[in-house]
């Protein structure tokens, strides 16, 4: 069987050509990923995410775990399917979101007590729960559950979350391997080679998949701050064989070079064979500058959070378009831009619907934005790339 991650060519400082083949979407690295936390990249509907370019969309788990719930979603067949989203999707453990979002939380050796945001109920998130839930979702790349280190912490707090990440990493490997055939879809796409399914009629799957693809789990590489213990968790984690590596724990807050550094780190420590994930990051330099590292996926909710307050990035840097100087200007947001919104609509409209509170400023903001950091990516691909692959968004 043919590896799921091709390295097509890779440059002298490290930056990396990719093809990641996965069961929904042949994904062309390196990518960045927008995030959808409620099952949706807020305000932007997925037929304008595909016209954008987008091949793989992040969605948080712990939000779709109380509503509607993982196992009513595997019902429906998974998350593609409920989304309309034939493309691929990467989850995220759960972790990040249990230990940022809920109140009362405790963390033992087994796992994390919380209570639930919507309605105060007791749960309790173990690494084979995390899997279990991610499975029944049914996304392409699921996350080994993790404690994602808070910063700061001292050398003693990030190795005993480093512990335990690593104890929780062999505790998700071995749940996902006894229970990764559960996949929602691997039965709704089965069918004799070269004879029409009829269960693929108005399916939103987007291409055949086969008995031998399934999702695949990546690994995380925790350690806070710390050089040495970022080295051993690589070390211990690469040893376990995940089809993929993620680096976590960063954009917590600490400065950015810190953040440089880390990757720096913490890169040339895992296989060449296997695609890298650089969690939540970052600002549009950012992506391009870990890309040409040898960074092969990141994520970030920057922009569209940023897209709903007003914010754009542009060719030329960053405009607040709440800017009274906007009022009466007619250029587009962007003028090198070439997305549908900086074709279509100018500075003034746009500083107009924001002022009036006008939902269509959320998406037209955030549609703008999205097309900024996938182009980012896709001109970064075409300069590593001998073939360029030109041409791909709808527009
Ligand atoms: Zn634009």
């Amino acid at each position: 069987m043919t590896p799921p991650f091709q390295l097509l060519a890779a440059t002298a400082a490290g930056g990396r050509r990719g093809r990641l083949s996965l069961p929904h979407q042949t994904v062309e690295t390196p990518v960045f990923m927008p995030v959808g936390t409620q099952g949706a990249v807020k305000t932007v509907p997925p037929d304008t995410l595909k016209a954008l370019g987008a091949e793989i969309l992040l969605r948080n788990t712990y939000p779709l775990y109380p509503r509607p719930g993982h196992e009513s979603i595997h019902r429906m067949g998974g998350l593609h399917r409920f989304m309309s989203w034939p493309r691929a999707i990467l989850t995220d453990s759960g972790g990040f979101q249990v230990f940022s979002l809920s109140s009362l939380r405790k963390v033992t050796e087994d796992g994390v007590q919380f209570r639930s945001h919507l309605d105060g109920s007791s749960h309790f998130f173990t690494p084979e729960h995390s899997i279990d839930v991610q499975i029944a979702l049914g996304a392409d790349v699921i996350m080994a559950f993790d404690e994602c280190t808070e910063y700061p912490a001292d050398h003693g707090r990030a190795q005993e979350s480093l512990r335990l990440t690593m104890a929780w990493a062999r505790r998700s490997l071995a749940h996902f391997r006894a229970h990764r055939h559960e996949v929602p879809w691997r039965n709704m796409v089965q069918h004799e080679p070269g004879v029409p399914n009829p269960k693929r009629e108005n399916s939103c799957l987007g291409r055949e998949t086969s008995e031998a693809q399934t999702q695949l789990l990546f690994g995380i590489v925790q350690g806070g701050m710390y050089p040495d213990l970022r080295r051993q968790c690589a070390e211990q984690i690469v040893d376990m064989d995940f089809n993929g590596y993620a680096i976590g724990g960063l954009s917590v807050g600490e400065p950015r070079e810190l953040t440089f550094d880390i990757i720096s780190e913490v890169l040339p420590l895992l296989p060449k064979d296997k695609p890298r994930y650089v969690m939540g990051v970052g600002y549009p330099d950012e992506i391009e500058q870990y890309s040409r590292l040898g960074v092969d996926m990141m994520d970030c909710v920057l922009p569209t959070r940023a897209a709903r307050h007003a914010l754009l990035f542009t060719s030329e840097g960053r405009l607040n378009i709440k800017n009274k100087q906007f009022a009466e200007d007619q250029s587009p947001p962007d003028p090198a831009c070439s997305c549908p919104v900086c074709r279509r609509y100018s500075r003034a409209y746009l500083r107009h619907l924001m002022q009036a509170g006008e939902p269509l400023s959320a998406t037209l903001n955030s549609i703008h934005n999205l097309a900024l950091y996938l182009g980012v990516m896709q001109r970064l691909r075409n300069s590593l790339d001998p073939f360029p692959d030109e041409g791909k968004t709808g527009f």
